[in-house]
């Protein structure tokens, strides 16, 4: 019965590559039926997936042989104890995580599966206690829909059991979006944006902030910042993509 129930999922699917061709998220070429892929080869070769050597703590690029501390980090470390990306914030990641974003486009997870599973690419830090999606502001969260750091945390937690805690961390204010802010007008534009709703919880934890973009780390610094001074033990950082 499972068996002949597997045939017939497979001849529906087959059926429907065939009427409706699959295309590449990247760039709409028609990939081959049946291949599970949902960006072509060519398109995935222009992800730039992140890899050492990076610095130990923010994870932004180092030159070779320099895999330890970059001078942001040396001079004024981040209230975070590591940070890491999946891949740079180029085409067609760019594209990707906007059409998730603006668009409440969920198709996309397929393709940014795709990116994440990528080999050498960082995974969401393993051995954390709690996963937290940076929030939105409720209001925004009502205009858009959906809140695209939560899709991407339970995106890269995979099949893991670890809790997301979407409700942990919310926004007192509605700031205006940081694009096109420097990194002294983003620090400014989050500080005091986020609260913690209930310290129990956080007290003593490994917790894992999921964003979509780590730009200048202001966003993510902010939220760690909150959670530390709740009394987490430590605070890791896993975005999609980095600046
Ligand atoms: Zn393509
Ligand atoms: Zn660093």
């Amino acid at each position: 019965m499972r068996e002949q129930k597997f045939t017939l999922a497979a001849l529906r699917d087959g059926l429907l590559d065939l009427l409706f061709p699959p295309r590449c998220f990247g760039c709409e070429i028609h990939l081959r039926p049946g291949a599970g892929k949902t960006l072509c080869t060519s398109c995935m070769e222009m992800v730039k997936i992140i890899t050492a050597p990076i610095c130990r703590r923010c994870g932004v690029k180092v030159l070779a042989g320099e895999d330890r501390y970059c001078q942001g980090c040396l001079s004024s470390p981040p209230p975070f104890a590591m940070a890491r990306s999946v891949a740079m914030y180029h085409e067609p990641v760019i594209n990707l995580l906007h059409r998730l974003k603006y668009r409440g486009d969920t198709a996309v997870l397929q393709p940014l599966r795709q990116i994440i599973s990528a080999p050498g690419a960082s995974l969401l830090p393993p051995d954390c206690d709690l996963i937290v999606p940076v929030p939105l502001h409720r209001d925004r969260l009502r205009q858009r829909g959906l809140n695209q750091a939560l899709l991407l945390a339970r995106l890269g937690r995979g099949r893991g059991d670890t809790p997301i805690e979407p409700a942990l961390l919310f926004r007192k204010v509605a700031t205006p979006a940081q694009t096109g802010l420097s990194g002294a007008a983003r620090r400014k534009n989050v500080r005091g944006a986020f609260a913690v709703k209930d310290t129990e919880v956080v007290r003593g934890r490994r917790i894992c902030i999921v964003d979509d973009v780590f730009t200048t780390g202001a966003t993510v610094s902010e939220c760690a910042r909150v959670l530390v001074r709740a009394g987490a033990g430590e605070v890791v950082v896993w975005t999609v993509a980095r600046v």
